[in-house]
């Protein structure tokens, strides 16, 4: 019994950031499924950590230095994989935990990646377009040993776009002296990204959503839906279940939201975000705010703009029979016992938001073939996996009577570390 690990980590002070939130799951999921304890510690532990300086010529001629990230955690299951973000506050702890959390999310979705995440300690909004080039493609020649292919392959993640993932594949081709696509996903189509990625995270949350009502006897015609963030995730989300026939009765954006029992035209909704940039100044239903939106009448409630939404002091007041996570982080860790002591379902995050790095994984593969896929294949493809790894986690929970969310950390606890005992540690 000695060496199965028991003890919460020392560095869980508290939940000050979701990470710590995240953190604090996996040693309770490492607790119920008695992980060997070295296993614990060799899983904690990132395999490889860079900071790397970038100097970058400013247009007005002044020289500045930026610091660039990039965590391993592991590479047990393949290649890492994980986004690249720039925030004046990003960190290489910020950057270690989000790594790790790539690596449960690429392990439940059966897919052959270890986890990664990078990031550049910028504000992007106070670059021209030229300084961000140049401090892309210093950042990508600077990592040429650590990305590639088959060692590791970045994404988007905040504030990284299509055009920092092409810049990022045309700086590493130039040092290879051919064209290597499959060295970043998330690129525009037209230069080996794949089709349906765009859609790839809301639709993983459509399937993930209908996957749950069929387990726990929701009629997807006519149920209540509740949507706070109206950007890529939860536009998309809305949009694919209105078209099941749900009726989606509450949207927000940072600029507040609208609720309507009868149902909101998503579509309209849509339309008018692309003209005006967010849902402000129009008249969907009844104005409502950001908190009121979590506590509405519904049967599913869509967390899809940012982290530490449900905490400890509304988590009672939650009315929604199925929470799905769409964005990373929404629920404190404070609030998983109200819910379950609720039987509220939740969705965790890394089951519910990973059609994105389910179809990076489609973008990886084709571009490897040079081989590419009618949308169609995609979502096809992209349905078979998520409802794959729905119905892995929901058998987990139910074989070791946990929620969802325990059961998506143990069911990758089990996979990496199964892998990692075959592997064997070298040495
Ligand atoms: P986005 O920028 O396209 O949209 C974010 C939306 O949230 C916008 O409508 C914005 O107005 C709203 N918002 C911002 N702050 C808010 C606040 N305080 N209250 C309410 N709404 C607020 O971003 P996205 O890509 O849709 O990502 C949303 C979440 O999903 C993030 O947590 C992200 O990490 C996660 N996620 C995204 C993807 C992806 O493929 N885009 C994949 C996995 C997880």
């Amino acid at each position: 019994m000695s060496n199965i690990y028991k003890e919460p980590a020392p560095y869980h002070k508290g939940e000050a950031n979701p990470f710590e939130s995240m953190l604090i799951r996996f040693d309770q999921a490492a607790q119920i499924y008695n992980l060997d304890k070295g296993l614990y510690n060799y899983l904690k532990h990132p395999v490889k950590q860079v900071i790397v300086s970038i100097p970058v010529q400013m247009d007005n001629g002044n020289l500045e230095v930026f610091e660039g990230y990039r965590v391993i955690h592991d590479n047990i299951l393949g290649p890492s994989k994980g986004g690249i973000r720039y925030a004046p506050d990003v960190d290489i702890e910020e950057v270690k935990a989000l790594a790790s959390w790539m690596t449960w999310k690429c392990a439940i979705a059966n897919l052959p990646f270890g986890g990664a995440k990078g990031g550049i300690k910028c504000d992007p909004k106070k670059l021209s377009v030229g300084e961000l080039e140049k401090l892309t493609r210093r950042y990508t020649a600077n990592m040429l040993e650590i990305f590639g292919p088959d060692i590791d392959i970045p994404a988007p993640d905040m504030n990284t776009d299509e055009q920092v993932m092409a810049w990022i594949m045309d700086t590493y081709s130039m040092h290879k002296r051919k064209t290597v696509t499959g060295v970043v996903t998330g690129k525009p189509v037209i230069i080996g990204g794949s089709r349906g990625r765009r859609e790839a995270t809301g639709r993983g949350v459509m399937i993930a959503t209908l996957a749950a009502c069929g387990k726990i006897n929701i009629e997807p015609a006519g149920m209540e839906v509740a949507v706070q963030g109206f950007g890529n995730v939860g536009s998309v989300s809305a949009k694919l279940l209105f078209e099941k026939g749900a009726k989606i009765v509450a949207i927000s954006d940072v600029t507040g939201g609208f609720y309507n029992k009868d149902g909101i035209d998503i579509p309209a909704a849509i339309e008018f975000v692309k003209a005006h940039k967010t849902l402000e100044g129009s008249d969907f239903g009844t104005p409502i705010t950001n908190e009121e939106l979590l506590e509405i009448d519904c049967k599913v409630l869509i967390p899809a703009a940012k982290e530490d939404q449900i905490n400890a002091d509304n988590a009672s007041r939650i009315k929604a029979t199925l929470i799905v996570e769409g964005a990373n982080g929404p629920t404190k860790a404070e609030a998983d016992e109200i819910l379950r002591s609720r039987e509220i379902m939740v969705i965790p995050d890394i089951l519910a938001n990973s059609g994105g790095v389910i179809v990076s994984y489609f973008e990886w593969v084709q571009d490897r073939l040079g081989y590419f896929w009618e949308e169609e294949d995609v979502n096809g493809r992209l349905n078979r996996m998520m409802t794959e790894a729905f119905d892995a986690v929901y058998f987990t929970a139910l074989k070791y009577n946990s929620t969802l969310r325990l059961a998506a950390y143990i069911y990758a606890i089990d996979k990496v570390s199964q892998v990692l005992k075959l592997r064997g540690i070298y040495g």
